[in-house]
């Protein structure tokens, strides 16, 4: 049974001038739109209370369980409009799965696959407004789930809530596409075998940050870490990492304690229908260096929902350097990156029926008033 949701449309929108203002510029996170979507779970009723309601601040006890022991999880997915008007997201399926993924690791209820989609479409329904139009803007949607019953005892706990929030997010690299150096942590470990490095959950990303400032003391954008040993890549703070070799064939480390990244998946999948080779299996650091170094590694690319795709120029650490920190995109990359943001933002065909759309096109001015 799907749960229906309740409105109450907030009495204080932004006014038109405020949120054009914002949607000019609107940089990443700082804004957000009108309206959030929460649902209440608890052990004895379920899932219950699906609500679509004014944006605001959460009334929170100080002894949430989330506020001390982190039992948290999130996504990051985004809705583009199209040329049209409408309004679309891509695979929100893969990002509903996840999260159920990351529930059953954090000991977490999983909300069922259609009531996540749908609440999704009930937010950007009533914020449509907040979808930007630009060429690479987007709204960046985050849903998130945490523990919010009142008891500082250890164990999972019985009052549950889920939430989606929506802001609008400009392109990553307004600039254009430009290649990062990213630092190779030797100190840190990002996940353990059996830890929670293949759930979406904060606790990844808190620990992520001092090997992040680091990285950018050494003024490298991202962090990369390696698996226990420290002989095989795992991932960046919050990016999946993928290498390109001369023969056009595209390697990316296989391991339990990664995070399944859409972006991967896809860009993988695009490649592959191009006629690429795409192996999923151990990646060695060695390889990497002996690869640059003999010409048989071409290019290494960044990829996750936030940014798409960012070109890896160079994976720098204490004792080396491998690749050139000046080096411009590659052909590979770039070719990956403009496909997956074209059926994105619908300027290609959508092979996979990986869109879903949100809301109708919308009639433009001189449209309706031919129409009339
Ligand atoms: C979210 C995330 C990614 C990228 O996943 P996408 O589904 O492509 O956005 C990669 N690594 C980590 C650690 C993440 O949290």
């Amino acid at each position: 049974m799907t749960l229906e949701f309740a409105l109450t449309r907030s009495d204080r929108p932004a006014a038109d001038d405020v949120r054009a203002s914002v949607l000019a510029e609107p940089g990443f996170g700082r804004h957000f739109t009108d309206h959030m979507v929460s649902i209440d779970w608890t052990l004895d009723g379920g899932w219950h209370d699906a609500r679509v309601e004014p944006y605001g601040p959460l009334q929170m006890d100080p002894a949430s369980a989330v506020l001390h022991y982190g039992q948290e999880i999130f996504e990051g997915m985004k809705a583009y409009r199209r040329a049209d008007g409408s309004v679309w997201t891509f695979r929100p399926d893969q990002n509903a799965q996840r999260m159920q993924r990351s529930a059953e690791r954090l000991a977490l209820p999983q909300l069922p696959e259609e009531d996540f989609v749908e609440a999704v479409r009930q937010l950007v329904a009533i914020d449509e407004a907040w979808v930007p139009t630009g060429g690479e803007d987007s709204l960046y949607l985050r849903p998130f789930m945490i523990a919010n019953e009142v008891f500082l005892g250890v164990r999972a706990a019985q009052t549950v809530r889920f939430m989606v929030i929506a802001s609008p997010a400009g392109p990553y690299f307004p600039g254009g596409v430009k290649p990062v150096s990213i630092w190779l942590s030797r100190e840190y470990n990002r996940a353990g075998r059996g830890g929670t490095g293949a759930a979406k959950c904060g606790g990844n990303y808190a620990a992520s940050l001092l090997p992040t400032q680091q990285a950018v003391q050494h003024g490298c954008a991202q962090v990369l870490f390696l698996n226990e040993e420290g002989t095989d890549l795992e991932e960046l703070g919050g990016m999946n990492v993928v290498l390109v070799k001369a023969d056009g064939t595209l390697v990316t480390p296989a391991s339990e304690s990664i995070l399944d990244g859409v972006t991967r998946n896809s860009l993988l999948q695009l490649a592959a229908d191009a006629g690429h080779e795409v192996e999923q299996r151990t990646v060695t650091l060695a390889e990497w260096r002996d690869g640059v170094a003999d010409g048989s590694i071409t290019e290494a690319f960044a990829c996750g929902t936030a940014a798409v795709l960012t070109p890896i120029a160079a994976l720098k650490s204490h004792d080396e350097v491998i690749g050139d920190e000046h080096a411009p995109a590659g052909p590979v990359a770039t070719a990956l990156r403009k496909q997956l943001t074209d059926i994105q933002y619908g300027r290609v065909e959508d092979p996979h029926g990986w869109m879903v759309q949100l809301t109708e096109a919308q009639a433009s001015g001189a449209e309706s008033a031919e129409a009339r």
